[in-house]
Protein backbone atom coordinates (compact mmCIF):
# COMPACT_ATOMS: atom_id res chain seq x y z
CA UNK A 1 0.00 0.00 0.00
CA UNK A 2 1.49 3.28 -0.93
CA UNK A 3 0.43 6.38 1.50
CA UNK A 4 1.56 9.96 1.57
CA UNK A 5 1.90 11.43 4.60
CA UNK A 6 0.63 14.89 5.70
CA UNK A 7 2.46 16.72 8.62
CA UNK A 8 0.61 18.02 11.51
CA UNK A 9 1.17 21.58 9.92
CA UNK A 10 -1.05 21.02 6.28
CA UNK A 11 -0.47 22.73 3.24
CA UNK A 12 -3.72 24.09 2.34
CA UNK A 13 -5.04 25.66 -0.89
CA UNK A 14 -7.75 28.26 -0.78
CA UNK A 15 -9.78 28.93 -4.25
CA UNK A 16 -13.10 30.79 -4.27
CA UNK A 17 -15.07 31.96 -6.89
CA UNK A 18 -16.45 35.83 -7.11
CA UNK A 19 -19.88 35.38 -5.44
CA UNK A 20 -18.34 33.36 -2.67
CA UNK A 21 -15.65 35.64 -1.54
CA UNK A 22 -16.97 37.07 0.91
CA UNK A 23 -18.38 33.93 2.22
CA UNK A 24 -14.96 32.54 2.43
CA UNK A 25 -13.48 35.63 3.87
CA UNK A 26 -16.05 35.65 6.32
CA UNK A 27 -15.25 31.96 7.11
CA UNK A 28 -11.41 32.55 7.15
CA UNK A 29 -11.59 35.21 9.85
CA UNK A 30 -13.46 33.22 12.19
CA UNK A 31 -10.89 30.80 11.73
CA UNK A 32 -7.73 33.11 11.30
CA UNK A 33 -6.13 31.45 14.57
CA UNK A 34 -6.42 28.42 13.41
CA UNK A 35 -5.47 28.68 10.01
CA UNK A 36 -2.50 30.51 11.23
CA UNK A 37 -0.79 27.14 12.34
CA UNK A 38 -0.90 25.91 8.79
CA UNK A 39 0.63 27.09 5.19
CA UNK A 40 -1.97 28.41 2.77
CA UNK A 41 -1.94 28.57 -0.50
CA UNK A 42 -4.39 30.41 -2.82
CA UNK A 43 -5.62 31.86 -6.49
CA UNK A 44 -4.33 35.10 -7.49
CA UNK A 45 -7.65 37.42 -5.75
CA UNK A 46 -8.84 35.45 -3.20
CA UNK A 47 -4.97 34.82 -1.70
CA UNK A 48 -5.06 38.76 -2.09
CA UNK A 49 -8.22 39.18 -0.41
CA UNK A 50 -7.17 36.11 2.10
CA UNK A 51 -3.45 38.07 3.34
CA UNK A 52 -5.22 41.14 3.92
CA UNK A 53 -7.99 39.69 6.19
CA UNK A 54 -5.53 37.18 8.08
CA UNK A 55 -2.35 38.93 7.60
CA UNK A 56 -1.07 35.63 7.30
CA UNK A 57 1.42 35.62 4.23
CA UNK A 58 -0.14 33.44 1.41
CA UNK A 59 1.09 31.49 -1.47
CA UNK A 60 -0.44 33.31 -4.25
CA UNK A 61 -1.02 31.66 -7.41
CA UNK A 62 -1.98 33.03 -10.94
CA UNK A 63 -6.15 34.08 -10.99
CA UNK A 64 -8.07 31.28 -11.57
CA UNK A 65 -9.66 31.97 -15.32
CA UNK A 66 -5.85 32.48 -15.91
CA UNK A 67 -4.57 29.33 -15.03
CA UNK A 68 -4.74 29.78 -10.95
CA UNK A 69 -6.84 26.19 -10.79
CA UNK A 70 -4.50 24.51 -12.87
CA UNK A 71 -1.56 25.37 -10.75
CA UNK A 72 -2.77 24.68 -7.71
CA UNK A 73 -4.16 21.25 -9.46
CA UNK A 74 -0.25 20.73 -10.35
CA UNK A 75 0.90 21.02 -6.93
CA UNK A 76 -2.01 18.66 -5.81
CA UNK A 77 -0.76 15.89 -8.38
CA UNK A 78 3.07 16.56 -7.45
CA UNK A 79 2.07 15.59 -2.93
CA UNK A 80 2.63 19.27 -2.69
CA UNK A 81 -0.81 20.43 -0.82
CA UNK A 82 -2.53 18.51 1.45
CA UNK A 83 -6.10 20.13 1.80
CA UNK A 84 -8.54 21.85 -0.74
CA UNK A 85 -10.94 24.74 0.17
CA UNK A 86 -12.55 25.40 -2.47
CA UNK A 87 -15.84 27.59 -2.57
CA UNK A 88 -17.33 27.40 -5.80
CA UNK A 89 -20.42 29.19 -6.99
CA UNK A 90 -23.23 26.38 -7.82
CA UNK A 91 -25.13 29.41 -9.70
CA UNK A 92 -22.99 30.53 -12.29
CA UNK A 93 -21.12 29.30 -14.95
CA UNK A 94 -17.50 30.11 -15.18
CA UNK A 95 -14.87 30.77 -17.90
CA UNK A 96 -12.72 28.41 -16.80
CA UNK A 97 -15.17 25.82 -15.63
CA UNK A 98 -13.08 22.90 -17.35
CA UNK A 99 -10.62 24.19 -15.03
CA UNK A 100 -12.74 23.42 -12.26
CA UNK A 101 -13.74 20.26 -12.79
CA UNK A 102 -10.17 18.99 -13.49
CA UNK A 103 -9.13 20.62 -9.82
CA UNK A 104 -11.43 18.14 -8.18
CA UNK A 105 -10.85 15.51 -10.39
CA UNK A 106 -7.09 15.85 -9.52
CA UNK A 107 -7.72 16.22 -6.19
CA UNK A 108 -10.22 13.03 -5.85
CA UNK A 109 -7.13 11.30 -7.69
CA UNK A 110 -4.84 12.22 -5.28
CA UNK A 111 -7.28 11.76 -2.38
CA UNK A 112 -6.68 14.69 -0.61
CA UNK A 113 -9.31 16.22 1.78
CA UNK A 114 -11.65 18.79 -0.18
CA UNK A 115 -14.33 21.35 1.34
CA UNK A 116 -16.75 22.71 -1.37
CA UNK A 117 -19.03 24.56 1.15
CA UNK A 118 -18.95 26.51 4.26
CA UNK A 119 -20.03 23.26 6.36
CA UNK A 120 -17.40 21.08 5.31
CA UNK A 121 -14.62 23.49 5.18
CA UNK A 122 -16.09 23.79 9.51
CA UNK A 123 -15.92 20.18 9.62
CA UNK A 124 -12.85 19.73 8.23
CA UNK A 125 -10.58 22.59 10.18
CA UNK A 126 -12.46 21.10 13.42
CA UNK A 127 -11.09 17.68 12.81
CA UNK A 128 -8.75 16.51 14.94
CA UNK A 129 -6.63 15.34 12.29
CA UNK A 130 -5.74 18.41 10.43
CA UNK A 131 -3.69 18.85 13.90
CA UNK A 132 -1.68 15.61 13.41
CA UNK A 133 0.51 13.73 11.17
CA UNK A 134 -1.44 11.67 8.53
CA UNK A 135 -1.15 9.02 6.05
CA UNK A 136 -3.18 9.06 2.88
CA UNK A 137 -3.92 6.29 0.89
CA UNK A 138 -2.80 6.17 -2.30
CA UNK A 139 -4.57 3.97 -5.17
CA UNK A 140 -2.53 1.84 -6.73
CA UNK A 141 -2.81 3.32 -10.63
CA UNK A 142 0.17 1.20 -12.07
CA UNK A 143 -2.27 -0.98 -13.70
CA UNK A 144 -3.58 1.49 -15.36
CA UNK A 145 0.05 2.90 -16.42
CA UNK A 146 1.43 -0.34 -17.20
CA UNK A 147 -2.01 -0.59 -19.45
CA UNK A 148 -0.84 2.07 -21.41
CA UNK A 149 2.74 1.46 -21.87
CA UNK A 150 1.45 -2.14 -23.31
CA UNK A 151 2.78 -4.23 -20.73
P1 LIG B 1 -9.32 34.13 -8.10
O1 LIG B 1 -9.62 32.78 -8.80
O2 LIG B 1 -8.98 33.84 -6.69
O3 LIG B 1 -8.15 34.73 -8.84
O4 LIG B 1 -10.55 34.98 -8.23
C1 LIG B 1 -10.61 31.94 -8.27
C2 LIG B 1 -11.28 31.17 -9.34
O5 LIG B 1 -12.24 31.70 -9.92
O6 LIG B 1 -10.87 30.04 -9.66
Amino acid sequence: MTTRTLSSRKHIAVVAHDNKKAELIEWAFYNKSTLARHKLYATGTTGSMLEKALDQNITKFLSGPLGGDQQIGAKIAEGKLDVLIFFWDPMESQPHDPDVKALLRVAATWNIPVACNRATADFLLTSPLMHEKYEVILTDYSAYTNRRLGR
